[in-house]
């Protein structure tokens, strides 16, 4: 073993290419990692000195850009006092901050929060909220969840068994998962102007299950992962209407939405609903670390704790983070200083004036843009190692994902900066295209 940590210095990459899982990747093909040195503002910088413009923010997450100095200047003044305790028996200042802040940040009845480590586990943490509200009215046959074809909500079991039943991501799993209800995709926004017998389908089956059904879970105005697709916030209206019908809970997975990304602070405010749960994450910390929060209302919480056991059953050992939870009301209150929906409002011109020269391409199925996030979806699936490679050639870091070559970048992203991705996207859609 010291062998090994002996010889690192010199080939670390080849080490960690045979050793280290990536993403869904191979660990027997990998493709290429791009190894990082350190990152600043919207810019990654390898360790053979190239530098790449991050057009992915890290997944949604980094939306101030890299190595702020008042998000490392949080991170440092709670590293002094604690990075961590446990959040059984013991609390502290940071929590208490940041749930603030999201109680005052989201819809006004969402003020009980549990905070967890990631965005799957918040979704985790949601659907057993919905179970355990329902088991405690003894209402113990609502077991089931209604979501949504093409959705996307985590990799843990619970999370895999409400996204998309059939999308490459989790179909191998389908006969050890829950089988939960599915609802067709609601219709794109662009395709269709919005028509509430679009919810035909989806109010046939919540009727039909009414009985076995806890809730439905839903990502509000964008489907992430599951296709970057666009809906009418009129469906969302609809959907809170179906819900208050047939009594059913409503979750929103806000965790790629959230603070900012599609114009408002929120994607639920354009719909002008509140669900009775949220789930948050990704750019919760700015992409400083992992983070994540599930709010609910003072009835949901209350009625999970008035049955048996009377507790809310889950709680994880990073539970509330200090230092996660400071760097996130650090973030929070970067964004609200900061003329953050002026600036997605620019990225949003920006991404439809660049984006324009491959909406005619013959290989070009479709080119949309909704707040900060821009993408080009192809006729054909992209060659992800070729692709990339042909971005990074040019100073530009996306992942391609299936048909799809997308970005969402940082929301301090400068015009020339916005200008040389676009430029790059188009260039290499049309390189990548034949
Ligand atoms: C990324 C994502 C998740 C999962 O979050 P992790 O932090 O990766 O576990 C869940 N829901 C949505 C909508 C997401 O975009």
């Amino acid at each position: 073993m010291p062998d090994l940590i002996q010889k690192l210095p010199s080939d670390w990459p080849a080490f960690e290419r045979q050793h280290v899982w990536h993403p869904y990747a191979s660990m027997v093909k990998p493709i290429p990692a791009y190894p990082v040195a350190s990152a600043s503002g919207v810019r990654l910088k390898l360790e053979d000195g190239r530098q790449l413009i991050d057009g992915m923010s890290s997944w949604w997450s980094a939306i101030h850009g890299y190595n702020h100095p008042r998000l490392n200047a949080a991170a440092e003044t709670q590293l002094a006092d604690m990075s961590h305790v446990m959040f059984g028996g013991l609390t502290h200042r940071p929590a208490a901050e940041l749930a603030a802040r999201l109680i005052e940040l989201t819809p006004a009845p969402l003020n009980r929060v549990f905070f967890s480590d990631s965005g799957s586990v918040a979704v985790e943490v949601a659907l057993k909220m919905a179970l355990q509200y329902w088991q405690a009215r003894g209402e113990t046959r609502r077991t089931r969840f209604l979501s949504f074809r093409g959705g996307y909500h985590g990799d843990t079991i619970g999370a895999m068994a409400v996204s998309d039943p059939e999308n490459g991501l989790h179909s191998l799993f389908s006969g050890t998962l829950t089988q939960q209800l599915f609802a067709p995709r609601p219709p794109s926004r662009a395709s269709a102007a919005f028509d509430s017998r679009q919810l035909e389908q989806l109010r046939k089956t919540a009727t039909d299950h009414r009985e076995e059904l806890a809730g439905i879970i839903i990502e509000p105005l964008v489907q992430g992962a599951g296709g970057m697709h666009f809906y009418h916030p009129d469906y969302l209206r609809e959907l809170r209407q179906l819900c208050d019908q047939q009594g059913l809970l409503l979750i929103f997975d806000e965790i790629a939405t959230g603070f900012g990304r599609t114009g408002s602070l929120f994607a639920t405010e354009q719909a002008g609903v509140v669900p009775d749960i949220i789930c948050l994450g990704k750019a919760l910390t700015g992409g400083y670390m992992s983070l994540a929060a599930t709010l609910t209302r003072e009835a949901v919480a209350s009625g999970i704790c008035q049955g048996d056991p009377g507790v809310f059953m889950h709680g994880p050992t990073f539970m509330a983070n200090p230092l996660a939870c400071a760097v996130a009301s650090a973030s929070i209150d970067l964004l609200l200083e900061s003329p953050w929906r002026a600036r997605v409002q620019t990225i949003e011109q920006g991404l439809q004036a660049g984006l324009i020269p491959v909406s005619e391409l013959p290989g070009v199925a479709d080119v949309r843009v909704l707040g900060a996030i821009g993408v080009v979806e192809m006729k054909q699936p992209l060659d992800v190692t070729r692709t990339q490679a042909a971005l990074v050639e040019r100073g530009v870091w996306l992942r391609p994902f299936g048909k799809l070559l997308y970005t969402m970048p940082p929301y301090i992203i400068d015009s020339n900066d916005l200008a040389h991705l676009t430029d790059t996207m188009c260039e290499v859609v049309e390189l990548v295209a034949d």
